[in-house]
């Protein structure tokens, strides 16, 4: 499931090509994804244009110029791909947007995923539970100090818990502990203040890393797209089970933690 550096990735090149683009037309060929009626949706949408798309959490927030949210999650499985106006593609997308340029935006593989017209307060109301941004200012040492003071819950299973923190999960919550040389199923209040510290500075550090280098998703935005899954060769311990640890060459291991794989380095990871 995209975390935080895929919706980055998403982001950055939908505000490069989409923003100011009317929309002329939408598909809706899985209604389930949307919260409405199709033709309703399409009344909001048409004629319209992106006038900036943001990221909340997980989240894609596509804001229209007249006051409709489009905010998104890919869930398992989704993705996005923009068409050129001549390129023709094998699948039909779960929703397809056509701009007047004549490109296409192609919400793939929707089967869990989800697309709904909001208007502010329901957006709020939407994305009410998160939990702070790990990459906004407001996500200081003290604020984490004071956020896993009394948790006793194990370590992974916080970051990857959306009311705590919003944006991780699977993959970068092991790079992340991976980095601050922190076992995955550590409590969180038997923590001590330097690693505290260490986990703190690895979690923008991982995640800015991976933005920098496209995220993990394998399959490209657009047909020229040379950025997206450059992060893919790069993951430390995340899907490496038995293979060598880059620093140590011991044995990467996996274990299950509340119901989640766990991927670490027994001898870095204390
Ligand atoms: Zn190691």
């Amino acid at each position: 499931m995209p975390e935080i550096p895929e919706m980055e990735v998403y982001k950055k090149q939908l505000n490069e090509t989409i923003r100011f683009k009317k929309i002329v037309d939408v598909e809706i060929n899985r209604p389930q994804s949307i919260n409405m009626e199709p033709e309703e949706f399409r009344e909001k949408v048409i004629d319209e244009l992106p006038v900036y798309i943001g990221r909340r959490g997980k989240h894609l927030v596509l804001t229209l110029g007249n006051g409709v949210y489009l905010v998104g999650h890919l869930m398992l499985g989704g993705r996005l791909y923009l068409a050129k106006p001549e390129e023709k593609l094998k699948t039909k997308g779960s929703i397809v947007f056509h701009f007047l340029d004549g490109k296409r935006l192609y919400f793939i593989n929707f089967r869990l995923g989800w697309l709904h017209a909001l208007d502010r307060e329901g957006m709020d109301e939407k994305l009410a539970t998160l939990g702070i941004e790990p990459l906004d200012k407001e996500f200081s040492l003290e604020k984490f100090t004071s956020m896993l003071s009394e948790k006793k819950a194990t370590i992974k299973s916080l970051l990857v818990d959306q009311q705590f923190i919003a944006g991780i999960g699977n993959c970068y919550s092991d790079e992340i502990l991976f980095n601050a040389s922190i076992r995955p199923d550590r409590k969180a209040d038997d923590l001590r203040v330097g690693e505290i510290s260490s986990l703190y500075s690895a979690i923008p550090f991982t995640l800015k890393e991976a933005i920098l280098n496209g995220g993990y998703m394998d399959k490209p935005f657009a047909k020229d797209d040379k950025l997206t899954g450059g992060q893919n060769k790069l993951l430390k311990v995340y899907d490496r089970e038995g293979e060598n640890c880059y620093l140590c060459s011991d044995k990467i291991e996996m274990t299950m933690i509340s119901g989640k794989k766990s991927y670490f380095c027994p001898t870095c990871q204390k």
